[in-house]
C-alpha cells in the first residue's frame, strides 16, 4: 500500500517526499534505519540472511518466557518459575527451528546460552520488579495516525502496568548506565507514549525499562524516565520522520561506527559504491 504524500510541519533538512513511502515505521526501524542506514537495507530490504547471532537468539527466547508469566499474570493461569522456564525452553527450540541457525559456535556455547537464559529469568521472577498485580495489558501491538508522521506509527509493547505505565524488557550482558539507558532508548520510549496517547487519551505516569543483566550473579535493573514534554516529543517525531523520508527515497549508504563492531556485512559494505543518477538511467 502507498500512503498519501503529506507535507510535515517542520523541516527534517532533507530532500523532499519520494512518490512511495513505507506503510507504516515502527520505532526499530526507525532506530536501525537511523544508526546504519545501509546494515538497515542489508537487513530488512534485501534481506540477506545471516546466521541469527547469540544475543538476539537469547533476547527472543527470555521475551517469550517473560510473555508467558505477564499472560498468566493477567489471565490468573499458572505463572509458577516452573511453568516460565519451560515456556522459554519452547521458544528456545522453536527459534532455532523456525528462524534458522544461531551463531553459537559449538554445543558448549549453545547451553551456556540456555542457562543463562534461565537465570536472568529465575531472577526477575524474584526481584521486586517481577509482576504482582494485574496489568493493564501485555504485548500490546498499536498502530495510530501521529500528527507529523507521514504514515502510521506502530510499535508492540511488552507490558502495559495497571497505572498504564508501558514497560519494555531488555536482555542485557551489562549492568546498564542508568544515566544513558533512556537517552538511548528514547526513539522507543516516547513512541509508546505518542501511540498510547493516541489510543486512549492518556499521558503514561512515565516509560520504564526493565533490564536483565547477565552478569554473574544475574540482575533486574529498571529504569524509569518521566514522560516526553511536547519538545521532546516533536523531537522523536522528527527523529521517525527522517527515517521514513530516508527509505521512501532509498537513502541506504555507510555510516560506519560503533554497530560495525557486531554488522554482519563487512564485505558487502565494502563493495559498496554510490548509484548515480545517469548511470541508473543507463542501467
Ligand atoms: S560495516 Fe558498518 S557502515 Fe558498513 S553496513 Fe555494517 S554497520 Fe554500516
Amino acid at each position: 500500500m502507498i500512503a498519501a504524500v503529506q507535507d510535515a510541519p517542520f523541516s527534517t533538512g532533507l530532500s523532499k517526499w519520494a512518490q512511495s513511502l513505507p506503510d507504516h515505521i515502527s520505532p526499530t526501524a526507525a532506530k536501525a534505519y537511523l544508526s546504519c542506514s545501509l546494515m538497515f537495507y542489508f537487513e530488512r530490504v534485501a534481506c540477506i540472511k545471516r546466521k541469527t547471532p547469540v544475543s538476539l537468539h537469547l533476547g527472543k527466547a527470555v521475551h517469550a518466557a517473560l510473555q508467558a508469566f505477564h499472560l498468566a499474570r493477567w489471565r490468573g493461569g499458572d505463572d509458577s518459575p516452573e511453568t516460565v522456564a519451560a515456556a522459554f525452553d519452547k521458544s528456545f527450540r522453536d527459534l532455532e527451528r523456525d528462524e534458522g541457525p544461531v551463531n553459537y559456535g559449538s554445543e558448549q556455547k549453545r547451553e551456556k546460552t540456555r542457562i543463562d537464559g534461565l537465570r536472568v529469568i529465575a531472577a526477575y521472577l524474584d526481584s521486586p520488579e517481577a509482576l504482582k498485580d494485574k496489568p493493564r495489558a501485555v504485548e500490546v501491538l498499536l498502530t495510530e495516525t501521529i500528527p507529523g508522521l507521514s504514515v502510521p506509527l506502530t510499535g508492540a509493547m511488552d507490558l502495559i502496568e495497571g497505572n498504564f505505565t508501558p514497560v519494555d524488557f531488555k536482555s542485557s550482558a551489562a549492568k546498564p548506565d542508568k544515566s544513558h539507558a533512556a537517552f538511548d532508548h528514547e526513539i522507543q520510549l516516547v513512541s509508546y507514549q505518542l501511540l498510547l496517547e493516541a489510543a486512549i487519551g492518556e499521558t503514561p505516569p512515565s516509560l520504564d525499562l526493565v533490564f536483565l543483566v547477565k552478569t554473574k550473579k544475574p540482575q533486574t535493573i529498571r529504569v524509569t524516565s518521566k514522560p516526553a514534554d511536547a519538545h521532546r516529543k516533536r523531537r522523536v517525531v522528527a527523529l521517525l520522520e527522517t527515517a521514513v523520508e530516508g527509505i521512501a527515497s532509498n537513502r541506504f549508504h555507510p555510516q560506519p561506527g560503533m554497530q560495525c563492531s557486531w554488522c554482519q556485512f563487512r564485505n558487502e559494505c565494502m563493495a559498496w559504491l554510490p548509484v548515480h543518477e545517469e548511470e541508473r538511467k543507463a542501467a
